[in-house]
């Protein structure tokens, strides 16, 4: 008998779920409006009573949950900024009693972590850490196999080390933070924030609404000044890289993303920052890799993972 994890994906716009097996093979996928439903209950009723999901129920062994703030020791989203519910939501108990199954939750950067490591790049590893580059950087910490949540849930959160003192101010109301720099945001940022003698001729300055990944598509193309935005990008994460690495000693960092996929360039360009800044015990040692669930639905696996690996450890 084959046995499926439900797992969901929370977001502020769309929430996403899909049936998963051992092996991450990804039997149905389906996306709604999160804030379509008046509660976060009537929001996983809703998912219940998909008939695809009731079809499936008696081959659910549990039901895996990524969500922002979501803190998987107890179970309940945290002031969640982009959630349409600003309460703590009890996210896990209102799971399990609607669909008498087991239920886990962590935020979507560790959800990934695990992701990687029972279906994606991270199967040989015990030692690593995902960097998710999207709106902003999430981080998933795995040590000796295991997630590191820290006291109370929320350890790993990188996007907010602070690496320029009096930077760009961040989303969590401190300025500085990583997040504001290498994130998607970041790259787009930096093409009003940077300034440089390059920014007057560039063509890539000249549309109408420059993302992060025009940076890169016009870096390609040898515009000087997305070119520096893309050094400058990689030379900020390389460099935060190499002083992660003294905080767990990893074997690699996966990173996932839009920023991630830029190029082979980008990658190159960040190992090196990564190699020039390391503390000499750790130079040569760790690997910087691109997370192989890019094309499929990373968050739905990874919050399937969640349960499988619980499974696992047991
Ligand atoms: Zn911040």
């Amino acid at each position: 008998m084959k046995n499926l994890v439900l797992g969901i994906d929370i977001g502020g716009t769309n929430t996403v779920y899909g049936l998963v097996d051992v092996i991450g093979e990804l039997y149905y996928e389906h996306s709604i409006k999160t804030k379509y439903f008046e509660t976060m209950s009537d929001l996983i009723q809703s998912i219940k009573n998909d008939p695809e999901i009731l079809n499936q129920y008696q081959h659910l062994i549990g039901i895996g949950i990524g969500a922002p703030n979501g803190n998987h020791f107890t179970g309940t989203i945290e002031h969640a900024p982009n959630l349409p519910w600003h309460d703590t939501i009890h996210l896990q108990a209102i799971t399990e009693s609607v669909f008498n199954l087991p239920c886990k939750i962590t935020n979507d950067a560790n959800a990934a972590a695990l992701g990687e490591m029972l279906f994606g790049n991270a199967q040989d590893l015990k030692d690593f850490v995902t960097i998710t580059l999207g709106t902003g950087l999430g981080s998933g910490v795995i040590v000796h196999g295991e997630l590191v949540y820290g006291h109370d849930g929320f350890a790993g959160e990188y996007g907010h080390i602070r690496v320029v003192a009096d930077g760009r101010i961040c989303g969590c109301g401190r300025k500085g933070c990583l997040e504001t720099y290498v994130s998607a945001t970041g790259v787009t940022r930096s093409i009003k924030e940077l300034s440089s003698p390059n920014q007057s001729t560039s063509a890539l300055v000249q549309l109408s609404n420059p993302n992060s990944k025009d940076v890169f598509d016009y870096a390609d193309k040898g515009d000087p000044f997305a070119i520096e935005i893309v050094d400058y990008t990689a030379k900020m994460l390389g460099n935060a890289l190499a002083d992660f690495t003294c905080f767990s000693s990893p074997k690699a960092f996966v990173l996932f993303g839009g920023v991630a996929n830029a190029g082979k360039d980008f990658q190159t360009k960040v190992k090196q920052q990564m190699e020039q800044n390391m503390l000499t015990i750790f130079k040569d040692k760790v690997e910087i890799r691109i997370s192989s669930l890019q094309d499929k639905n990373a968050a739905v696996l990874g919050a399937a993972a969640m349960i499988f690996h619980t499974k696992k450890s047991v």
